[in-house]
């Protein structure tokens, strides 16, 4: 980025906020791999999306079951003001359940689980009762129903379970599962080349050349796309060649639903990643209202959707987990793209320009008795790499703001909700 650009950063008309480049990618998605469907059973089918609603074939729980490890009996048998004594006879275990049916006077033993039996509707708790030679004493005081669990409680058949869209989660599957179904439909994974873009990048593991630093940002957003559910290739590192670079992605466009790249596309002589974009198909927009991270590139190269994030690791992360990240989801057919913001409050004084969004890594402080502070990771600057390690996330400064004090509230993006 250069100074004159800095500058410019006030002229904040030119440039397009967050919610307007988020709708606008709203706006632009389609699911591209609508056609794309595979069966899969339902242990590979965690973090996928699916591709058509889950419906329940049964009643979840199928039968009423007891809650809890005790007695079954009739409600109606027990002495409202005084201990009642019933006789055991019968037994209903999980999965084992009792044939007969009990009548006046009567209790079976059941346990967690275990269907309830013909006539009983109401079930006491082992520990709250005395047992002696095939009698029971129960207490007074229990309530009709009590420790009984209905059927269809938790899930009525013909229900829908599960939305098309839904990136599936571990309790998704396990709810699938209770309803029935080992195996669900979902969208096959998007295809997305992670490119890096720079003539000083170099391989980690290898020598490093006098001035040369290694190339980090691919090793990210690799991660944080197969996060998501989408396959990644490694396309390497582009060297600030024009052709280069124009070759690079236009091969690889041919392959891929999605090319990401990470510097080379603000105005310097050496950024080529945007004339290239432009040469190939179209670049929709390139200057938003935000800090860290102008210029993004967003756009298409041939029938691949193409994001071209900053250099800087901090700023490529940021811009990624806010916009590459909905764009990426969205494409490969999710339904709900916004990571949620949650509050806290500020432990640091801030001042900032207004008119732009800004995002300042932090942690959370959250000593015993009150909710959670966010401590500002220092440095601020947008190359510090361990400011996104140190931290449990991003505190989300909007376009209005110009001064956040101390003990005010602010909005913090968790790097679990969209980065693990
Ligand atoms: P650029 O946008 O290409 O001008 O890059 C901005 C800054 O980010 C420069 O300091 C680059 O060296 C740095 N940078 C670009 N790509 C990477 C990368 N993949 N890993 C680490 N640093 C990078
Ligand atoms: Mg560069």
């Amino acid at each position: 980025m250069n100074k004159l650009a800095d500058d410019c950063f006030n002229q904040v008309e030119d440039l397009m906020s967050t919610a307007e480049a988020l709708a606008v990618l709203r706006d632009r998605i389609v699911t591209v791999t609508q056609d794309r469907l595979e069966q899969l059973p339902l242990a590979q089918a965690q973090g996928r999306i699916l591709a058509a609603d889950v419906t329940s074939a049964l009643d979840v729980p199928p039968h009423d079951n007891s809650a809890v490890d005790g007695y079954a009996l009739r409600h109606e048998d027990l002495e409202p003001d005084g201990p009642t004594r019933l006789a055991v006879q019968g037994r209903s275990a999980a999965g084992h359940p009792f044939e007969g049916k009990v009548t006046a006077g009567q209790t079976v033993r059941i346990f967690t689980g275990a269907v309830m039996p013909t006539g009983a509707d109401t079930v006491v708790m082992q520990e709250d009762v005395e047992q002696v030679a095939g009698y029971l004493t129960i207490p007074p005081g229990l309530k009709l129903g009590a420790n009984r669990r209905h059927q269809g409680e938790d899930t009525k058949q013909g229900d829908v379970v599960l939305r098309r869209g839904r990136r599936l989660r571990p309790q998704d599957l396990g709810l699938a599962a209770s309803v029935g179904h080992g195996a669900l439909t979902v969208y096959r994974p998007l295809k997305v080349g992670v490119f890096s873009t720079g003539d000083e990048l170099a391989e980690p593991g290898a020598a490093l050349p006098v001035g040369s630093v290694y190339d980090a940002n691919r090793q990210i957003l690799m991660a944080l796309i197969t996060g998501l559910g989408a396959e990644v290739s490694d396309l390497g590192i582009l060297p600030d060649d024009a052709d280069a670079v124009r070759a690079g992605l236009d091969g690889a466009a041919k392959t891929h639903d999605l090319l990401l790249t990470s510097g080379g596309v603000s105005v310097g002589d050496e950024d080529h990643v945007r004339g290239a974009v432009e040469a190939l198909g179209h670049l929709n927009f390139w200057r938003l209202a935000i800090k860290p991270g102008r210029p993004l590139a967003l756009g298409q190269v041939g029938g691949a959707a193409f994001v071209g994030l900053p250099g800087n690791p901090v700023a490529a992360t940021v811009c990624f987990l806010r916009f590459a990240r909905p764009l990426i989801l969205g494409l490969a057919g999710a339904v709900d793209l916004d990571p949620v913001l949650y509050r806290v409050t500020a432990d640091f004084d801030y001042e900032k320009k207004a008119g732009r969004r800004e995002w300042l890594r932090a942690r959370l402080d959250c000593a015993a008795g009150r909710g959670p502070r966010a401590v500002l990771f220092r440095p601020l600057g947008s190359g510090i790499i361990n400011s996104l390690v140190q931290t449990h996330g991003l505190v989300e400064i909007p376009e209005d703001v110009t001064q956040v004090k101390a003990g005010e509230p602010v909005d913090f993006l968790s790097f679990d909700e969209v980065a693990s």
